[in-house]
């Protein structure tokens, strides 16, 4: 099976997610957030994933394989996917590899202090769930409600700072080295430029 596997590696806050959604959407691949899938699961098991995700931890590799094994198996995957935000440490790379064979890594750089900065202004439609920047981009049109269904923005509640410092440090400690591992097929990508710029210069490399 040709099944396209791209991985987005990059510290919080560096467009990962925005660009992932972007490409995946221009080329027919599914998007799969990890991050995502975790906010979007009920009852227990949401309680269960809040407690780290609040604390800005990072869920246990065999919770993070069971959900995404159940995600990745659906039909929507079957041309290729985007991975956002997974692998996120060795053993997780490991797990995919048994799974799925990577074609692609993307890395999008970006300092931490700008990293802190877009988190603190990241903000999120209560209802669509639709992200926004206000110090950055996409700005909503009016203050605190979403251009696309007029819903509230919110913080997300694990981009407080010191969540937010707690998941930049374990990008540097667990996730970065990924990139050793993957390095015969990473590129790498500047984050700070726009987000047109950007999404056409990841076009060209994929
Ligand atoms: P994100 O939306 O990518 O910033 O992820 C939000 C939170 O979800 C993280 O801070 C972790 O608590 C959790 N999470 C997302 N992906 C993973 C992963 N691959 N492994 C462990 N925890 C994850």
């Amino acid at each position: 099976m040709s099944k396209k596997i791209y991985v987005f590696i990059g510290v919080q806050g560096s467009g990962k997610g925005t660009q992932a959604k972007i490409i995946a959407e221009k080329i027919g691949l599914c998007h799969i957030s990890t991050g995502d899938l975790f906010r979007n699961c009920e009852g227990k098991l949401k309680e269960k994933l809040d407690s780290y995700m609040n604390a800005g931890k990072l869920i246990p590799n065999e919770l993070v394989l069971e959900i995404l094994k159940t995600r990745i198996a659906k039909s929507d995957c079957d041309k290729g996917i985007i991975l956002d935000g997974f692998p996120r440490n060795l053993e997780q790379a490991k797990a995919l590899e048994k799974l799925l064979k990577v074609a692609k890594v993307i890395e999008i750089k970006l300092s931490d202090s700008e990293s802190l900065k877009r988190l603190s202004g990241r903000r999120i439609c209560e209802k669509c769930k639709e992200g926004y920047n206000i110090y950055t981009a996409p700005k909503p049109k009016s203050d605190g409600i979403c251009d696309k269904c007029g819903g509230k923005l919110v913080q997300r509640t694990d981009d407080n700072e010191e969540a937010i410092k707690k998941r930049i440090k374990d990008y540097h400690n667990k996730t970065e080295p990924l990139l050793k591992y993957y390095k015969e097929i990473v590129s790498s990508v500047n984050g700070e430029q726009s987000i047109e710029t950007l999404s056409e210069e990841l076009l060209k490399i994929l």
